[in-house]
């Protein structure tokens, strides 16, 4: 099939069911140009890389020039960069066809898309229920089959949840593994951009594409990078479980957990043990404090990084006649961001400031680091540790809206890998014994290691 024929399919699909779904902000409207492009190219003989051709889905995150980018804000509402981020020229580099820009909470804040500033995303398998957060727009395109491909990014599970609840494949890379340069900076310590897929080999695909160093981010690794399809391949062919130590950790006890999310990772557990996989009980004392530093840390963050939206150099301006600058700015912020952005913001500014920065933020690094501890212990005694991917299924919309700290805590597991820089993969695992939603069962491996996730996740989807 022509690179036009797969686009046409799938704005076709689109227009077909995203009324319902909402997973696109915008979309391309030149993809049929750029996919005549390659087929031309194609018909031309030239050597195209191995996905040349295949639309991808783009979280509205990732700057574009072609596209309005606006991090689900009304803030940076029809917003035009004059540059695109470096994963999306690297994604035009390879052929692939950008399809368009998909919906997010506002800046990346939030578990189930909710928070954005045009509207939820629908969860394609119960539209009365979330897509997962912040990326929910990418994992519903993939899971709708409007996209093959999405890019996700990740600053404490916003990949890796709404694959688990969409039944996707999400894989948050090694931090500095992949640019984050035109990526609108949530937590810039913790902010990773990653794939969203239906297939492992599919997410390490384009891995090798995005990934790698790119001199416009000063935090991203020199490293020369193993192809990460090749270790999906590996993986697919299944004697990897073979002798493999998966990690367990003993104080994440199933309680926290809805029963058929539990009772799905324990059975997925027994698969890999059959398989000959050793399932080794680890300690990680202080994974679940996790949650507790991140709602410190990011905030902090966040509310750093959104003061560059002050009327004058980005976005949205409210006039405020006679006003002082600083009344411009009020009410621009004011009109521009909503609740969970001001919510964050007042809590990092909070967090901060002189006086309380030592038992605020200062804990919060103070615990960060125990937790980089924890980790590399246990990668001492194990080769991956995996997890529930989240707590529960998809949920209502509007079950949570609420109640931020029911919402916060949707990322117990996704949290502690954006603190310690490591890398993570949710995999499908079934459908939930008690409810029939999608459950992910969630791999981690140490810094670097990347690659060893698309091999067991390779054999265990
Ligand atoms: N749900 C988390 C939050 O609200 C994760 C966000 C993310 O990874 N961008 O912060």
């Amino acid at each position: 099939v022509s690179s036009v024929e797969v686009t046409q399919a799938h704005l076709d699909r689109i227009a077909a069911v995203d009324g319902d779904v909402h997973a696109f902000l915008h979309v391309n409207e030149k993809a049929l140009d750029a996919a005549a492009d390659i087929d031309r190219r194609r018909a031309a003989g030239e050597q195209l890389g191995p996905i040349a051709g295949v639309p991808l889905a783009v979280k509205d995150v990732l700057v574009t020039t072609d596209m309005p980018s606006t991090s689900g804000s009304k803030i940076l509402e029809g917003y035009m960069s004059p540059f695109d981020a470096t994963v999306v020229a690297r994604a035009r580099q390879a052929g692939l066809i950008p399809l368009g820009k998909t919906n997010m909470d506002e800046f990346a804040m939030g578990s189930s898309t909710e928070h954005s500033a045009y509207g939820p995303t629908h969860n394609p398998w119960d539209l009365e229920r979330i897509p997962g957060g912040s990326g929910g727009g990418s994992a519903a395109a993939v899971a709708a089959f409007e996209a093959p491909l999405a890019l996700g990014s990740d600053t404490g599970g916003s990949i890796r949840q709404p694959a688990h609840v969409t039944g996707t494949v999400g894989l948050k890379p090694t931090y500095g593994g992949v640019s984050r340069y035109g990526a609108i900076a949530l937590a810039s310590s913790l902010d990773q951009v990653g794939p969203v897929t239906r297939t492992v080999l599919d997410a390490g695909l384009l891995h090798d594409v995005i990934g790698g160093h790119d001199p416009h981010d000063s935090t991203s690794l020199t490293d020369a990078w193993p192809s990460f399809a090749d270790a999906a391949r590996e993986g697919a062919r299944g004697d990897v479980l073979k002798g493999l130590k998966i990690g367990v950790i003993t104080e994440l006890p199933d309680s926290g957990f809805q029963t058929g999310v539990a009772s799905s990772f324990r059975a997925t557990l027994d698969l890999l043990q059959a398989q000959g996989a050793d399932i080794v009980e680890i300690s990680a004392p202080h994974f679940e404090y996790g949650v507790a530093a991140y709602y410190l840390i990011l905030p902090a963050e966040a509310s750093s990084n959104l003061a560059k939206f002050d009327s004058v150099r980005f976005g949205l301006r409210v006039d405020v006649p006679g006003g002082t600058v600083e009344d411009v700015m009020a009410a621009t912020r004011d009109a521009g961001f909503g609740d969970e952005v001001k919510r964050r913001i007042i809590l990092g500014t909070y967090a901060l400031s002189a006086g309380y920065y030592d038992a605020y933020y200062g804990s919060a690094q103070k615990v960060r680091t125990l937790i980089q501890r924890d980790f590399d212990e246990a990668f001492g005694k194990v080769d991956v540790i995996a997890t529930p991917s989240a707590p529960t299924t998809a949920f209502k919309i509007g079950e949570k809206i609420d109640d931020p700290l029911q919402m916060y805590l949707n990322d117990l597991t996704t949290i502690p890998a954006n603190l310690a820089g490591v890398p993570g993969i949710s995999i499908p695992s079934g459908l939930a014994s008690d409810d029939g939603l999608p459950v992910g069962i969630q791999f981690l491996a140490p810094a670097r290691e990347d690659a060893r996730l698309y091999r067991v996740g390779a054999a265990t989807e």
